[in-house]
């Protein structure tokens, strides 16, 4: 168990202008926690707090200064998290902060560069770089992507959808059990066997998150994300199962309405404009507070499902985001005094380990079988299930000559053997019921006689064991298929999703085989040209697009129009930006697959030549009737040297080329985004623009009627 209080970060983002540096400072030379002043300018503090305090201190874990990279938060903030994930304890991570102070920019990352991706890709990645490290273990990702909008639950993730608003989107609801467990209803839960895998379906979440929002529910500000990657991971052989699970949350904008004519106490009194915030900040309030009894979790959907993470079985950090200027004084101030509240919260992380009864199944099996070796040792006789028929005979002879045994002392002896001790007690019962039921007037000797001279009895016996033995085996059988068809269904629902979702993608756009190694070593040789990589792009976005409902087919004016509103749109020169950049890493690519073919054919005559050198010498051994030298040949040496260097230099470009596959796959799923992005504002465009052109026809018509009019008057 890890006992730990909730750990606070701060993030100052970037602001436009120099002018604001005034506003704060930052401590980092106290020994103990570094803390952030925020200093109120004079006409701020004159008018608006009445007690005329001018700065407010806050003590942070780390605080990170505007020129902080992404890098960098991973590293020290996301990273110490993903490693306890990965040991078996659940993870949280939420950013907390008003609309724009960089919430999303921490979480998920930019829109535009590679190096601006945020924690979710950064710990993808590095989850599954470490699960590729470790072959201790047995591994298996799901992926669940969740968005909390007015108390309601979506699933982003799910492959039926084919949504243009939030509410098409199924539902998903909280379910308690009797354990105060949490279940998520609808939820779908996705196998990722790769970061591949996992990235893009965090893309397919974004995306569809932005095709359902609408400008009146500003959903990107008022929601809740959690983005989980749940972790579980098992020891080959062992029937033990260790589950994590990881929540990146991206909270709703944390901005709050002033009392009006409140004045001085703007700064306490301000109430969120988000309600379930105002929960939150509720169970927050009751946690640091000792001693309290009920925390309010139920109150809202969003405190339900975090409920683990905030004073509860989970390891879990806050980033409070901060866009420090001067309008903002007040909303950070209350960021930052959020922040303390749950640094109070203490929470008790264990490991979370269960039995799996699959396993349990196939071990129990694995041990009979081991006894069963261990007692045919010592008795030096394969032991079968059931006696065979003369054993049976031989022990019934011995009964018999027991029961007519007149000496009071006698023993029925048949050694250390619970078959037939079993065997003995059944006979025996057999024995007094029967007489029972014939009474007591014949003589047991010879009712013994009888027994064991009827053949059929015995034999019938024998065969009812066998039955039971056999109905048992049977049993045992059927529940192993019927919990191999559990499995396989699952996995198969699991692949039929992921066909759907990303497999026709991977294969057609992607110029890299899925997951094979193999084929990534040849990819290069047939890395489309640059004319195809457009196409590539292409379908890839319509399949995106398909993917979110936005319509394909569009009237050649139409056309036109997209054309000039995407020439003149912001976002194009992000998308040019991205397409010049997707270029060079895919000619980067195709140069190195190039190298890498030429080094994997050099390597392979390298080997060839040391072989031909080793079996020369040998030759020239044996002709000149001499032991082969004991000293090593020099050209061989020669070779081999040759060799190594040209295996590590095979192995760095190898390298270079996984990573540069992951760039690409990223930059264009970032283009796809943004098409759809672009798409999606030219289609609002275009509507406004019909309905106000015919507006205008409208009034055309009735001013030239009027006009008529008035001209027969
Ligand atoms: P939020 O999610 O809190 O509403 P965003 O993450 O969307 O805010 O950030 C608002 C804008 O500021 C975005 O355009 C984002 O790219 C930019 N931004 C935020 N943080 C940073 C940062 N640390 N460096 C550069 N740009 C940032
Ligand atoms: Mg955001």
């Amino acid at each position: 168990m890890v006992k730990q209080t909730i750990q606070i970060f701060a993030r100052v983002k970037p602001t436009v202008r120099k002018q604001q540096q005034g506003i704060y400072s930052i401590d980092e030379d106290e020994k103990l926690t570094p803390s952030l002043e925020i200093i109120l300018p004079r006409d701020l503090a004159d008018g608006f707090v009445n007690n005329k305090r001018e700065s407010y201190k806050f003590k942070f874990q780390r605080i990170f200064d505007q020129d902080a990279k992404q890098e960098a938060i991973f590293e020290n903030i996301a990273k110490p998290v993903a490693e306890s994930v990965l040991a078996g304890y659940n993870g949280t991570i939420f950013a907390y902060g008003q609309t724009s102070s960089g919430k999303t920019f921490t979480i998920t990352g930019g829109a535009e560069r590679y190096s601006d991706r945020g924690i979710i890709p950064r710990t993808l990645s590095y989850i599954f770089e470490q699960l590729q490290k470790d072959s201790s273990k047995i591994y298996t990702t799901h992926i669940s992507y969740l968005e909390i909008y007015n108390e309601c639950g979506y699933d982003l993730l799910d492959p039926r959808h084919e949504a243009s608003t939030l509410e098409d989107l199924p539902k998903v609801t909280v379910l308690e059990d009797p354990d105060q467990n949490i279940h998520l209803k609808n939820l779908s839960l996705h196998q990722a066997t790769t970061e591949e895998e996992a990235l893009n379906l965090l893309f397919l979440g974004d995306t569809n998150r932005m095709i359902a929002e609408t400008p009146m529910n500003q959903a990107s500000t008022r929601s809740h994300c959690i983005f989980t990657i749940h972790l579980s991971s098992k020891e080959p052989g062992s029937a033990t199962v260790r589950r994590a699970k990881l929540h990146l949350v991206d909270l709703a904008g944390s901005e709050r309405v002033a009392k009006t004519g409140v004045g001085g106490q703007l700064l306490t009194e301000a109430k969120y404009i988000n309600l379930s915030l105002h929960y939150l900040e509720q169970v927050i309030v009751a946690l640091s507070e000792k001693h309290r009894s009920h925390i309010p979790y139920r109150n809202s959907m969003m405190t339900s499902v975090l409920r683990d993470s905030l004073g509860g079985n989970c390891m879990t950090t806050m980033i409070a985001t901060l866009s420090l200027e001067k309008r903002n004084i007040d909303e950070s101030i209350s960021t930052c005094r959020f922040a303390q509240r749950v640094a109070l919260i203490r929470n008790e992380a264990v490991l979370n380990e269960e039995i799996d009864p699959r396993l349990m199944i196939l071990r129990l099996q694995k041990e009979i079988q081991e006894l069963k070796d261990e007692l045919a040792l010592v008795t030096g006789e394969q032991r079968t299930e059931a006696l065979t028929e003369a054993e049976l005979l031989q022990l019934e002879k011995l009964i018999t000559s027991f029961l007519e045994d007149q000496d009071p002392e006698s023993k029925l002896e048949v050694g250390a053997d619970m078959r037939k001790i079993h065997h003995c007690f059944h006979y025996l019962k057999k024995l007094l019921t029967d007489k029972k039921i014939h009474g007591p007037s014949r003589a047991p000797s010879s009712k013994v006689k009888d027994q064991v001279n009827q053949g059929p009895s015995t034999e019938e016996e024998y065969k009812k064991l066998r039955e039971i033995l056999q109905q048992r085996d049977n049993e045992i059988n059927i529940l192993v298929n019927m919990l191999k068809k559990e499995k396989k269904k699952a996995q198969d629902a699991l692949h039929s999703s992921s066909m759907d979702r990303g497999e026709p993608r991977r294969s057609q756009s992607s110029p890299f085989p899925p997951g094979n190694p193999e084929g990534l070593r040849t990819l290069p040789l047939s890395t489309p040209t640059q004319a195809q990589d457009s196409s590539v792009i292409q379908y890839r976005s319509s399949l995106l697009h398909r993917k979110t409902g936005v319509r394909e087919e569009m009237s050649l004016g139409r056309q036109e129009a997209f054309e000039i509103f995407k020439r003149d749109h912001a976002d194009s020169v992000t998308i040019e930006d991205n397409k010049q950049i997707l270029k060079q890493r895919f000619s980067e690519a195709k140069a190195l697959g190039e190298s890498i073919n030429e080094a994997r054919s050099k390597i392979g005559r390298l080997k060839e030549e040391i072989t031909q050198r080793h079996v020369q010498q040998v030759a020239l051994g044996i002709s000149e009737n001499t032991t082969v030298p004991s000293a090593p040949d020099p050209m061989e040496e020669k070779l081999r040297l040759q060799l190594e260097e040209e295996k590590r230099r095979y192995k760095t470009m190898f390298t270079r080329l996984k990573a540069l596959k992951v760039e690409i796959e990223h930059l264009q799923l970032l283009m796809d985004k943004a098409k759809v992005k672009l798409q999606k504002e030219f289609d609002a465009w275009w509507a406004e623009e019909a309905t106000s052109l015919q507006d205008a026809t409208e009034t055309e018509g009735t001013r030239s009627l009027q006009q008529g009019w008035w001209g027969t008057l």
